[in-house]
């Protein structure tokens, strides 16, 4: 269920006749590229996230909330209304369907892509059904599925590079940044799936009953990002 406007689960009453609002943000990378980003928005996190035990975190603006949750955690977050905004990649907007969320900004932070990757000295077999390592394995059948190719997906929680060097599959779809992760493995990228950043997302309801607020916070990242 959706909080009512004014309320959120984590609501502390305000008094600035502003409602509410709980933004969830995946933590890692796209955490470290977004802190920057609010301050630029006149936001600071009044607890440093990345030492602080506390899960809910107050900001400079009374009836702004932060919780810093795993990438995969936050689509969950917002369309449950648990969170009324969410900060999240690309990537796993796609993986787990955006649906019952609004993407309100492409916030140009956390840039990568995704990518298809494999030995740069051992090319895949061709006897059998190309396998594939990845975490997004939605993704990835969807991807080689629109190719017509066969491809075996199977689904991996981490350290992706090692699955082609273990012998365990042909290929491995991640994301890259620099590529020096593919190198000091030695792989190689074969194929873009998609260019990724950060994006702000909002729960549907909380865009009707908290709308002020939540247009509020949005033009403040909108006009840091036009300069
Ligand atoms: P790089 O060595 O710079 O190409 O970075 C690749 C490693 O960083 C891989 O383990 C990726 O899963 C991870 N990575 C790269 N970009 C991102 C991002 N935007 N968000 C989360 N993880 C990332």
């Amino acid at each position: 269920m959706n909080g009512t406007a004014n309320h959120t689960a984590y609501g502390r009453n305000t008094g600035t006749g502003m409602e509410n609002l709980t933004l969830a943000v995946a933590k890692g990378r796209v955490l470290k590229e977004t802190l920057p980003l609010l301050e630029r928005a006149g936001i600071q996190v009044l607890e440093d996230p990345f030492t602080s035990r506390k899960l809910i975190l107050p900001t400079s603006l009374v009836h702004l909330s932060l919780v810093v949750v795993r990438s995969t955690d936050v689509p969950t977050y917002v369309r449950f209304g648990a969170a009324d905004l969410g900060v999240v990649g690309k990537d796993i907007l796609v993986e787990y369907d955006g649906a019952g969320l609004y993407e309100l900004l492409d916030l140009g932070i956390a840039r990568c892509r995704m990518a298809v990757a494999e030995p740069a000295m051992k090319p895949h077999s061709v006897h059998r059904r190309l396998r594939i390592a990845t975490k997004y394995t939605n993704t990835t059948r969807n991807f080689f599925a629109r190719r017509g190719l066969q491809a075996e997906v199977i689904k991996l929680y981490g350290s992706m590079e090692l699955a082609p060097l273990a012998g365990l599959a042909d290929q491995i779809v991640d994301l890259v940044d620099t590529g020096g992760t593919l190198r000091a493995n030695g792989l190689v990228e074969v194929e873009t799936i998609a260019h990724v950043s950060s994006r702000l997302v909002a729960n549907q309801a909380s865009m009707k009953l908290k709308d002020q607020s939540i247009m509020e916070i949005s033009e403040r990242l909108a006009d840091c990002l036009k300069v």
